[in-house]
């Protein structure tokens, strides 16, 4: 993204806001993409035939303008840390290091190195701390979605909302996921967990418990991402969905709206969205598109068109669900440059960002509760009320928190402690489910000497006595899925 102008600067405000337009990245500074006319980058065929899944084709599209000392560490994370498997479309390969022309060998190695995006879609071994590169409370389905399933890959944890799995891939993968325990490709360290069902079993399945379910009347229809369904499939679905009578909201989660847009703007996916939207409105239904961009980079030209595509089919809204990430955004200038970006450039309404969830290895991305306190503060004020959005941290057991809603905070340890005033699905039965409070742990290194000294005298035990837990937890996971 240009800036073109910049207004209030000279006002002294804190956050000087920019008026800003979006230009989509020239593709053919990268020496693989030298060659790719404009007519193939808009192809969503290209673009998912031409996505960066290793290392070599990363060599191959970059060539010599990054060192070697980057792939190598790039290598290392994929062997020793990485929880998800390398899948990068062209369309976000392209928004890193988007302003600095290649001059040479190794021209854009310190370029990729600081770029946000690259942050968390491409991590590298350096990237992460080596202290506690894990909180020992860290586990691989972070929120507990799994042991909330009410059907495969169906998980009812809020009282009168679901979230469908639909399926488990993406057209893109994020570092970050906090599904990595089943989105996505095993990796050397994550053996990813399979769903058991026939897809058409699972969806039926999904769309039984809803007919079943009345207080039902919300659902995310996400996955992975929605954008990897057929269109004609999840149309079906969707079109099925609709005629439950008592589902009211439909939210279709796709990151792809950013990382392909190119998928969004195809003839038959508008036209399913379109026909879909048609059935919604007509039975009074809102159907909304909830996406997830972190940077402003990642705004650009096909972002807004896509969006736009979405609106003219007929979907209500488009919202942005970003995740709260140490070297990419978690800076209230960078949050506030997205905002506006969505908001001003293609009509994104910002709504959350989520802390990002203790999952392995997650330790360098994740800030703490009091951090991510003061950045709600800082980007107070400058967006209108309906379009700042809530930092929330997703406690587990409990689900969204905003971020002041703690009931206690032991600063020293950082541990925060959560109260909620609903039952999940697992605590019908459960007399102080509404009672307790649910902890919350702030990455070690961020916490004062003593407190840092309390996890190293205890953290270890308690780390192995998780994972202990933790595998056992799995094990019997996986024994229930395969008799369902
Ligand atoms: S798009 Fe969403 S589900 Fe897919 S890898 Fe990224 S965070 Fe995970």
């Amino acid at each position: 993204m240009s800036i073109e102008t910049a207004i209030g600067l000279e006002t002294g405000q804190p956050y000087a806001y920019r008026q800003t337009r979006l230009v989509e990245p020239d593709w053919t500074r990268f020496p693989g993409w030298r060659e790719v006319t404009a007519e193939q980058w808009r192809d969503a065929q290209w673009q998912r035939a031409h996505c960066v899944k290793n290392l070599r084709q990363l060599r191959e599209l970059m060539g010599d303008l990054i060192d070697d000392r980057f792939y190598d560490d790039l290598e290392r994370d994929q062997t020793e840390r990485a929880t998800m498997s390398m899948l990068v479309p062209p369309q976000m390969m392209n928004t890193m290091a988007p302003h600095t022309t290649p001059s040479g060998p190794g021209s854009l190695t310190d370029a990729f190195y600081a770029d946000p995006v690259r942050g968390y879609m491409l991590p590298v071994f350096s990237d992460r701390r080596t202290d506690w590169p894990s909180h020992p409370h860290a586990t691989r389905d972070s929120l507990h979605e799994h042991d909330m399933w009410a059907a495969e890959g169906l998980t009812h944890r809020y009282p009168t909302k679901v979230l469908a799995e639909l399926l488990p891939t993406c057209p893109q993968y994020c570092g970050h996921c906090t599904r990595m325990d089943l989105v996505g490709n095993s990796t050397p360290q994550i053996q990813k967990l399979k769903l058991a069902g026939k897809p058409t079993d699972r969806l039926a399945a999904m769309l039984d418990y809803l007919r079943r379910t009345p207080e039902v009347r919300d659902v995310v229809v996400s996955g992975g991402d929605v954008a990897n369904m057929p269109i004609a499939r999840l149309e079906d679905f969707l079109t099925q969905l609709l005629e439950i009578e008592n589902i009211r909201d439909i939210r279709l989660a796709t990151k792809a709206l950013m990382g392909m847009p190119q998928h969004w703007l195809q003839d038959d996916v508008r036209a399913g969205v379109e026909r879909v939207a048609r059935l919604a409105r007509k039975r009074g239904v809102s159907v909304a598109i909830h996406t997830h961009v972190n940077h402003a980079n990642s705004v650009t030209p096909l972002v807004a068109e896509a969006t736009q595509a979405m609106f003219d089919a007929g979907v209500r809204d488009v919202r942005n669900q970003g995740v709260l990430l140490n070297g990419v955004n978690a800076d209230p200038n960078a949050l506030l440059d997205l905002c506006f970006a969505l908001l001003d450039g293609a009509q994104i309404m910002p709504y959350y960002f989520y802390m990002c969830d203790m999952i392995p290895f997650s330790e360098h991305w994740r800030v703490s509760v009091a951090d991510a306190q003061r950045l709600q503060h800082h980007i107070m004020g400058y967006l209108p009320g309906f379009a700042t959005p809530r930092i929330v941290c997703d406690v587990p057991f409990v689900g969204k928190r905003w971020v002041h809603q703690l009931a206690d905070y032991d600063h020293e340890r950082g541990i925060s402690y959560w109260t909620k005033n609903y039952r999940t699905s697992i605590e019908a039965a459960d007399p102080e489910a509404l009672t307790r409070t649910y902890e919350y742990y702030d990455p070690i290194h961020t916490l004062p000497e003593s407190g840092q000294r309390w996890w190293e005298q205890h953290g270890r035990l308690e780390e192995s006595a998780l994972r202990a837990a933790e595998t056992a937890a799995a094990s019997r996971r996986t024994a229930a899925l395969q008799a369902h």
